[in-house]
């Protein structure tokens, strides 16, 4: 790697889209929030249809963003057109300053514990580790080869989803079935958003100007997918994903906790098969199975207007959430802070208030005035006398993928 090569690209490769981002890493902590050293950042959607569909803002040169649809047939394709619009602006991926390429992986299982430099054999873990994650794992595959045809010279990186659950212990991690079946078919808590999870714990406690090691953190990461984790001291203990991004909160289209005598309800008495429960649970449920929308400003809007489906819906995610805020000050036994992330959790004004409203005597509760702020930065939203802080801290995974990438490939 030449000295001047400071550029990370993030690649975040899902089944029928690329998004991504170029950073400059030397310009990361100069500038706070999203603007933190982006260079380019873009999106690929709709793979291998007629209409696909890409947009690439060149933040670099200011200029606006630029929008192209016509059919990309394939992850390579889209790589290509990705990297024929980043040599448009100068920061073409054959330029010596790019010093790696960080994608995102969904699943690692237990082997990856960190961010790891790939070569073939981790690309053979992360195949073997398909199974368990079907959806996810073939498309991050793709992406990685694709972006290693491109550019073979340079380290690509792949930075896990699972990898900062690792560290649960295993009372946490185990569900409670046959010993030698779960671990004949590799069946326990894996958890993901861990990216998200790590990062803004970390920036929590740098709100409470402490060090991640002394605080202990509830991180809330609402996004359409939803999920918490209990951070002691920096480390995961506890996760509400488990197996698959299935398990724990209700989230924008997925159920989250449910007895698992329901699938086989649906499958004996329903006469649904396997792909048709999986469907529903993971497609047709949570808010948009409640009440038909799946935006929770949509949801918001109609419960001013009186809808009483959509209050139920808003309702039972909120009981949810505060049941895990609950579990989690039991499992961490004493709590520093509740963050809020991701677009409900940095957002929904409301749904933070909800999730809070009644814990007072667990320490906890909201300001009203400072709730209604609007901001991209790590704030507080809990009254001064409050014991427990609760905060809003921006995610930035992508932040974090391409700072693990760098600093691996400059270690
Ligand atoms: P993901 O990365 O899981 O697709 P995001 O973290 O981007 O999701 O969150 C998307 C969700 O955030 C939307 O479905 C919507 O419910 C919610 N959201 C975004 N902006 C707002 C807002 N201003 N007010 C309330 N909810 C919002």
């Amino acid at each position: 790697m030449s000295a001047t090569a400071t550029r990370v690209l993030v690649l975040n490769s899902g089944s029928s889209s690329v998004k991504y981002q170029l950073l400059d890493m030397s310009d990361t902590e100069s500038k706070s929030g999203s603007a933190a050293g982006r260079l380019a950042v873009g999106l690929v959607e709709r793979i291998g249809e007629e209409t696909s569909r890409l947009a690439h803002t060149p933040l670099a040169t200011g200029g606006a963003k630029r929008e192209t649809e016509g059919p990309i047939a394939d992850h390579e394709a889209a790589l290509k057109a990705v990297a024929a619009e980043l040599t448009a602006d100068g920061l073409g991926l054959d330029s010596p300053e790019l010093a790696a390429i960080g994608h995102r992986v969904v699943h690692g299982g237990l082997k990856f514990t960190a961010p790891t430099v790939i070569d073939e054999a981790v690309l053979e873990e992360i195949e073997r580790l398909v199974p368990v994650a079907p959806l996810h794992n073939p498309a991050n595959i793709t992406g990685i080869r694709t972006a290693q045809a491109l550019r073979p010279d340079l380290p690509q990186v792949a930075v896990f989803d699972t990898a900062f659950h690792t560290t649960m212990p295993e009372y946490a991690a185990r569900y409670a079935i046959d010993v030698e079946t779960a671990d004949a078919h590799r069946i326990r808590r894996y958890g993901f958003h861990g990216t998200s999870h790590a990062y803004v714990s970390r920036k929590t406690a740098e709100l409470l100007g402490k060090a991640p090691e002394e605080v202990n953190v509830i991180v809330l990461h609402l996004g359409n997918g939803a999920s918490a984790s209990a951070v002691a001291g920096g480390r995961c203990v506890d996760t509400s994903m488990g197996l698959t991004p299935l398990e724990g909160l209700v989230m924008g289209t997925r159920s989250g906790d449910i007895d698992p005598a329901v699938t086989f309800h649906l499958k004996r008495v329903a006469g649904m098969d396997e792909d048709e429960v999986d469907v529903l649970l993971n497609k047709k449920s949570g808010l948009i199975g409640l009440c038909g929308d799946n935006d929770m400003r949509e949801i918001r809007r109609r419960i001013d207007e009186g809808d009483e489906r959509a209050r139920l819906a808003f309702d039972i995610y909120i009981h949810r959430l505060k049941k895990y805020i609950g579990a989690y000050s039991a499992v961490l036994g004493k709590v520093d802070a509740v963050a809020f992330t991701a677009g409900v959790g940095e957002n929904a004004a409301p749904v933070r208030e909800a999730a809070i409203a009644g814990l007072e005597e667990m320490g906890m509760a909201v300001d009203a005035a400072r709730n209604a702020v609007r901001s991209d930065e790590p704030r507080l939203i809990s009254p001064d006398y409050a014991r427990v802080a609760v905060a809003v801290v921006p995610t930035d995974e992508e932040l974090e993928i391409a700072q693990q990438t760098y600093a691996l490939v400059n270690a």
